[in-house]
Formats: structure tokens, C-alpha cells, sequence
């Protein structure tokens, strides 16, 4: 049987061979504009301080970053070294990552709140020669290169570059020293690296060179420990031309961006496709609902990128009301599954302020890091028609939905069934970093990248997905993400999740939810939470198939344990379900 391939219905997208700093941050020489926008424009924006970046000064600043690495005696890199960044979100990580490009150099993301242990492994795996850190994450990366790499801490203080904390280097105004007033007395100042020259342009990134690989984030995929995803300047560049083919933002759109810029989700649709745009974008270090509601009205904010406990908050956190959101006509949601209801809870809770002629869209996209990052948007045109659809495939991008490929023949799923979906397109990354083993598993021999996610494709081209491989509760593979999605309709629960507990009476998984009650001082004794945990169960035979039933318990807990991306660290809920098993 011929294979089931599904297309983009979009036109395709040239594909570019150049860098992403050149295709961001050329200048234009009769205009005098940068990357089609005028110059002067702010383009980044410190939510707390107001502090901005034109576009003019980003380009240059990075031009110094790059020189800087380039030519230090102390640093001196070479075209293909890797930096390692770990720093939380500020208006200095685009001068970071941009300038490492500049440079012609591999740009490494690391979790600002990661540990010494898991910054080893990124570190070591990625192959970086130094890493730019800021004071507060100084004493855990000094703690991995001695005691975890085995340095001198002399040796130790040398691979790093220390970050102020505050802007003056932005206008060159306050001369900060950083290293002064740390323990690394060795390690090289920011600062000082900006103020040593300017490359004269960036570093040239041409035909086949456009397969180098810019970015280097880490993810876990389906499977293991975190993988060094390679992402090239081509990825990149599609990236960028593609999704503002589906979801441009427009020149004057305010964007919020809160979602952590080491994640894939926020250094590119967040980073580096606002700059394409032409877009201010405010960046906020992390998600606060206050401090958001604050920066939307101080910033009269356009544009929002956020993760589902986000859309949540929206819906139906009280402080809501009490600030004005009405400036906002684009609330973006991707990486986890977000129900529909919610989506629409939180457009009605929006719209409930505004006049019926004012714009909202609340829409929804899927990816992955090793999409770079996505695969499909949910065009606005049919954000409310099709709401619970992560859309449509992206341009250049072609599909397959899968039921089996143990054997020797890949079985496609029949019309409208799920199936694992299989992605290929040149945004899809060039590999995992030095492990052929994961490229072997995730990749066909024909390019084709196995998601491990569930998905099901309407007649109209419009996916939906139904949960995670690896993820499907295993007794009669139920799909956590539905479970989650009917919880979160009870009128009493804020927050849910489910995953399947081993039940050794009937030697089978059994699905159970973890679930926040909306007030938690309404079942404050045992006896009162004991009746709420049954009645949910009990709630829940009205609503779903019987293998689906909660026959693995209901347990209320604080909160549901999320990454700073916003994903449910089904790991946490499993080791809390090892020390409460099923009652038999
Ligand atoms: P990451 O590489 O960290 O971005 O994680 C990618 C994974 O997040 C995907 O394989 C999906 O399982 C999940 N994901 C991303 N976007 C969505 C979405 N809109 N709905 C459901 N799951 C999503």
C-alpha cells in the first residue's frame, strides 16, 4: 500500500542560505532600516526597569558580543564553538544568543534553574568551551566545573562570562563590574567584552553552510535522558518565514514573553520570530499573574505567547478582573494540551470587559523542540470553528499519522483514526548531537521524525492531538490529556491530571487523578476531602467510558507539579503515587 502523506495546503516557503543573525538584522544601505523595521524602534523592553534595546543597538551590541568571543585572548573562539547560556530571561539574552551567532558560533540553552548535576550534563554533552551566567546562577556553574568537572577553581573561573545584573551596559552608561563582587575573580566581565571592537559584519553563513548548526537546546524527546536537538540556521529561518505565513504579528504589536528563552518555544517564537516581525516584545524573567496583569496594562500589551496553567489563570483567577486586559488581541497557547473549554472560558472572562466589536483570538499551536519549534497552528480564521485542534500542518511540512511500525511494512492509520504522527519538513532538526542511536530510533531512512505523539487528522486537514505515546495509561491505553480535559470541566477543580498506578490486584495499571480544588478551604478536614475525592470519582462515571472510570483513586493535592514550560512533570505525580498505592 502506498503511504498515507498528508501536505501543507500552504504554498511552500523558499528555502534560505544564510545565517538567522543576517536574515533578522541586515541592513538595508539606501533606507538605513534594519531587517526591514526602522532602526530606532524599540524591539526589547525590560518589563521591570523599561529599560529597551533599538533595533540599531541590538545589532551592535551583538557585533560586540561576537567580537568579543572572537577576539579576547581570553576567550577566543572559533567558528563552531558552543557557549553554553545560563542565565533566566532578561534583555541581555538576545544580545547573548545573537551575538554568539554573530560570531559564527553554537548557542546552548540551559534551564536557569537547573542544577549543578543536570548543567554537567548539558555542558559536557554539547561540548561548550565557556558558559555566560549572571551573579545568581555564578556559585551553581562554578560548583559544576569544580566539583563536578573536577577543575581548579582558578581553572573553574576562566570558562566563565559573568553577566551584570542591571542594564547600564546597554547604553554603555555605567561601567559595572560583576566579577569584582563575585568569588570568580578569573572569569571575564561581559562588560569588558563589548568594549574591545565590533565585528565588522557577522560571521557569513552561506549555501550548504546553512545546514550548521545555530542553536542547541535540549530536550528529552520521547524517551531518555535530555538530547542536544541540533537546530540549524535553515531550520531557523523556515521557522520564522513559516509561522508568519499562519500567525504573523503585526509592526506595532506589544508582545509579552514570559515563557523561559531556553525553551525552543520562547527563543524562537518569543525571540527571534518577534524580531522578524517587527514586534516590541516586553520580557518578564518568569510567569507571575500579578506582574503579568501589571506589565500588559503598563505596556498596553498586544500580543501574548503562554502554556495552558496560563490560559487557566485567565479563566479563572479572580485577580483577573481587577486589571485592564483589553489592549491584548492575540493569546497564543502551545506546548501541552489546553481543553477547549478553558479556552473558551478565558475568551468569554476577556470579552466580558471589552466592546463585542473588539478583536480577540485565543489560539493554539503544536510542536516540539526538534520541530523548531512547530509543526501546526490553529489559523485564527478558525480558532473558534475548530477550538481543541492544534490546526493545520505548517507550510513546507508533510504528515503521517502511524498505527504500526514494528514490522517490516509502516502501517498508516484509516481516515480520522490516530495514529503516531510522523512529521518531515526543513524545519524538522538535523539530529541529536553526537547520538546515533536516538537519530536511529526517532528518524526513518527517508527523514521522516517519529513525534510520539497520538494525533488524529479531520477531513479538512485539521490535527488533534490525542495524547503521548509513551504517555497512554496502560490499561486499555487511556489518554491522560482527555481524562485532564473533562476534570478540569468540574465546577469545583482548578487544576488536573492523571496518570495510570500500578494495581496489584488486578495486575494492571488503573487511572488516577491528581486534582486542585478551586477552594481549598471548603474541604480543609479529612472527612470533607475524603467526600470530595469520591464525589469527583463518582462525577466522572457520568461523563466517561468505563475503562476510563478513576478506578485508581482521586487524590486533592496543592498543586499540579508543571515545568517552567508549562508540561505536567508526570514523573512527580508517579514517585508521589509510589508512596500511596491502591487500596485493595
Ligand atoms: P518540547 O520539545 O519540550 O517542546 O515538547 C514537545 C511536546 O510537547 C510534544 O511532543 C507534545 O507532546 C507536547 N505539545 C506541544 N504542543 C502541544 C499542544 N498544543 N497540545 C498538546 N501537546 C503539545
Amino acid at each position: 500500500m502506498a503511504p498515507r502523506i498528508f501536505t501543507s495546503s500552504y504554498p511552500s516557503v523558499p528555502l534560505l542560505t544564510r545565517s538567522i543573525f543576517t536574515h533578522l538584522l541586515s541592513v538595508d544601505q539606501n533606507s538605513g532600516k534594519i531587517g526591514g523595521y526602522p532602526a530606532q524602534d524599540a524591539v526589547f523592553v525590560d518589563a521591570y526597569s523599561g529599560t529597551s534595546i533599538t533595533r540599531q543597538n541590538l545589532r551592535a551590541l551583538s557585533l560586540k558580543f561576537g567580537y568579543g568571543l572572537r577576539q579576547d585572548s581570553r576567550v577566543k573562539a572559533k567558528r563552531g564553538d558552543v557557549l553554553l547560556v545560563y542565565s533566566p530571561n532578561s534583555l541581555a539574552y538576545p544580545v547573548y544568543v545573537l551575538g554568539v551567532l554573530a560570531a559564527g558560533m553554537r548557542c546552548t540553552l540551559a534551564n536557569s534553574a537547573y542544577t549543578a548535576r543536570e548543567l554537567q550534563h548539558q555542558y559536557t554533552d554539547s561540548g561548550a568551551t565557556m558558559i555566560i551566567t549572571t551573579p545568581e546562577n555564578l556559585n551553581t556553574a562554578l560548583e559544576m566545573l569544580t566539583k563536578g568537572l573536577g577543575l581548579s577553581q582558578l581553572e573553574a573561573e576562566k570558562r566563565l562570562i559573568v553577566s551584570p545584573k542591571d542594564f547600564g551596559w546597554v547604553t554603555g552608561s555605567v561601567a559595572m563590574s560583576t566579577s569584582g563582587t563575585t568569588s570568580a575573580r578569573q572569569s571575564v566581565e561581559f562588560q569588558q567584552l563589548l568594549e574591545q571592537g565590533e565585528l565588522e559584519i557577522e560571521e557569513q553563513i552561506e549555501g550548504d553552510d546553512a545546514q550548521e548548526t545555530a542553536l542547541l537546546c535540549y530536550s528529552s524527546g520521547t524517551t531518555g535522558q535530555p538530547k542536544g536537538v541540533e537546530t540549524t540556521h535553515q531550520n531557523l529561518t523556515t521557522a520564522v518565514e513559516t509561522i508568519d505565513l499562519v500567525l504573523g504579528y503585526k509592526p506595532g504589536d506589544q508582545l509579552l514573553i514570559f515563557l523561559p528563552l531556553y525553551h525552543i518555544y520562547g527563543i524562537v517564537s518569543g525571540l527571534l520570530f518577534p524580531i522578524f516581525c517587527g514586534t516590541t516584545t516586553v520580557i518578564m524573567p518568569r510567569f507571575d499573574l500579578i506582574e503579568f496583569c501589571v506589565a500588559v496594562e503598563r505596556y498596553r500589551i498586544t500580543a501574548v505567547l503562554v502554556v495552558p496553567p496560563v490560559v487557566l489563570a485567565i479563566a479563572r483567577h479572580p485577580v483577573i478582573d481587577k486589571y485592564d486586559l483589553s489592549s491584548i488581541w492575540l493569546l497564543f497557547s502551545s506546548a501541552a494540551p489546553v481543553s477547549p473549554t478553558l479556552m473558551k472560558e478565558a475568551k468569554n472572562r476577556l470579552m466580558a470587559k471589552r466592546k463585542p466589536e473588539q478583536i480577540l483570538h485565543i489560539t493554539e499551536g503544536y510542536g516540539m523542540t526538534e520541530c523548531s519549534p512547530a509543526s501546526h497552528i490553529l489559523p485564527l480564521e478558525h480558532a473558534v470553528s475548530k477550538r481543541g485542534s492544534v490546526g493545520v500542518l505548517l507550510p513546507n511540512y508533510q504528515a503521517r499519522l502511524i498505527t504500526d511500525d514494528s514490522g517490516d511494512t509502516v502501517v498508516d492509520a484509516a481516515e480520522g483514526k490516530p495514529g503516531e504522527l510522523w512529521v518531515r519538513g526543513p524545519s524538522v532538526m538535523k539530529g541529536y548531537l553526537n547520538n546515533p542511536t536516538a537519530n536511529k530510533n526517532s528518524f526513518t531512512s527517508d527523514r521522516w521524525y517519529k513525534t510520539g505523539d497520538i494525533c488524529v487528522r479531520d477531513k479538512e486537514g485539521f490535527y488533534y492531538i490525542v495524547d503521548r505515546k509513551k504517555e497512554l495509561i496502560k490499561y486499555k491505553e487511556v489518554p491522560p490529556a482527555e481524562l485532564e480535559s473533562v476534570l478540569i470541566t468540574h465546577p469545583e477543580i482548578a487544576d488536573a491530571a492523571a496518570i495510570g498506578v500500578q494495581s496489584e490486584s488486578e495486575m494492571t495499571e488503573l487511572p488516577r487523578a491528581y486534582v486542585v480544588h478551586s477552594q481549598p478551604s471548603k474541604i480543609s478536614t479529612p472527612q470533607s476531602k475524603k467526600m470530595f475525592e469520591k464525589s469527583v470519582a463518582a462525577w466522572m462515571e457520568s461523563k466517561v467510558a468505563k475503562h476510563k472510570y478513576l478506578r485508581g483513586g482521586v487524590v486533592v493535592i496543592a498543586e499540579i507539579p508543571r515545568s517552567a514550560a508549562g508540561k505536567i512533570l508526570r514523573r512527580d505525580l508517579r514517585a508521589l503515587a509510589e508512596r500511596d498505592p491502591i487500596q485493595s
